[in-house]
């Protein structure tokens, strides 16, 4: 029995558009985002105990889980995929408001929101292959940038995930292709959070 499912998308496949293209929304969210869900309920066949934990959970504690090496792997893989695109989905639901609380404290942390995207920005574009670029609440509260590679998840470094922008090339590679940098300038015309 599945456990984990494909969380309701908001707003239509055409709705980020022209900025992210109805094709590339379909295929990441019924494709890549579903096959993440699937594998992570392969994953956690064995451990029935475990499919009633939040996702976010098992990333916070994924070294202390009880399961085999191979199984902590793929939950660290499709359980940080499935959580990753969860939050995307969110942050870029085009209903969002600014949050005046967020862009105070992105401010007070670092300078301005303009500074803070061009550095986040910057991290973005050098991630190194597939993986995402985060804004993340240490256990203090306290805001951190930081690339991660794959779909390693900030709840692995005990970080809780603010913003993240996915910058695997099936996020953009149909409508930019390898231009990652457009692809990146027009996110922050989604993102009505800041
Ligand atoms: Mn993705």
């Amino acid at each position: 029995m599945a456990k984990y499912e494909l969380p309701k998308l908001n707003y239509g496949y055409d709705a980020l558009e022209p900025y992210i293209d109805a094709k590339t929304m379909e295929i990441h969210y019924s494709k890549h985002h579903q096959a993440y869900v699937d594998k992570l309920n392969a994953a956690l066949e064995k451990y029935p105990d475990l499919q009633s934990i939040p996702v976010e959970d098992l990333l916070k504690n994924l070294e202390t889980l009880k399961v085999e090496d191979a199984d902590r792997t793929a939950i660290r893989s499709h359980g940080g995929g499935h959580a990753n695109h969860s939050l995307f989905w969110k942050l870029m639901d085009p209903a969002n408001q600014k949050d005046e609380a967020l862009v105070a404290d992105i401010t007070s942390t670092f300078g301005s929101v303009d500074d803070f995207k061009k550095q986040f920005t910057d991290i973005a574009t050098k991630q190194f292959g597939s993986g995402w670029a985060w804004l993340a609440r240490d256990e203090q509260g306290k805001l951190h940038m930081h690339g991660l590679p794959n779909q390693d998840s900030p709840y692995l470094h005990g970080h809780t995930p603010v913003i993240g922008l996915d910058v695997w090339e099936h996020a953009y590679y149909l409508k930019y292709q390898n231009r990652r940098p457009e692809y990146i300038e027009n996110w922050w015309k989604i993102l009505k959070l800041i």
